[in-house]
C-alpha cells in the first residue's frame, strides 16, 4: 500500500488532494461524471478550511485564465497541424469552442488546486499531519 507521505505537489494536485496533508480530498465527484462537482469547505482529513477568506478563489481566475490560453493555443496549433493551412475560421471557432466548453471541468478543479498548493503563502505540507488519523477539530 502506498503511503500519502510520498506524494509530492504535482501528484497531489492531480490527485485533487489537501495542500497540508496531501491526504483528505478537496473536491466531492469528480471533474467529469454524473455526479456534481462540489468543493469540500474543509479537508476531511485535517480539518484545514480551504477559501481562506471571503472571495479567495477569485484568484484562481487568473490561473484558470492562464489555463485555456495554454490549451487554445495547443489545440489551435493541432487544429492547424491536422488541418493544414485552412482559411476558414469555422474550423478555430469550432475547436475553440468544443476545448473551452470541454476543459472548463478540470480548469474549475486545477486552477483551485494550483491555487492552493502553489500560490498560497503561508500553506505548506505537514508531513505529521498526513500520519495521523482523521480529525477534523485537530488544526482548523
Ligand atoms: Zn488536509
Amino acid at each position: 500500500m502506498e503511503t500519502q507521505k510520498e506524494l509530492t505537489a504535482a501528484q497531489a494536485v492531480v490527485r485533487g488532494l489537501c495542500p497540508r496533508c496531501r491526504t483528505g480530498q478537496v473536491f466531492s465527484g469528480p471533474a467529469y461524471g454524473r455526479k456534481r462537482q462540489l468543493m469540500l469547505e474543509t479537508c476531511p482529513h485535517c480539518g484545514l478550511r480551504y477559501e481562506r477568506e471571503p472571495g479567495y478563489f477569485y484568484v484562481a481566475m487568473f490561473v484558470s485564465y492562464a489555463l485555456i490560453v495554454a490549451e487554445l493555443v495547443a489545440a489551435c496549433i493541432a487544429a492547424y497541424i491536422l488541418f493544414g493551412n485552412t482559411e476558414n475560421p469555422w474550423v478555430y471557432t469550432g475547436v475553440a469552442l468544443v476545448v473551452g466548453v470541454g476543459l472548463s471541468p478540470v480548469n474549475f478543479r486545477y486552477s483551485r488546486l494550483i491555487l492552493l498548493h502553489w500560490l498560497t503563502p503561508g500553506l505548506s505540507y505537514e508531513p505529521e499531519l498526513a500520519s495521523k488519523s482523521s480529525n477534523p477539530a485537530a488544526k482548523p
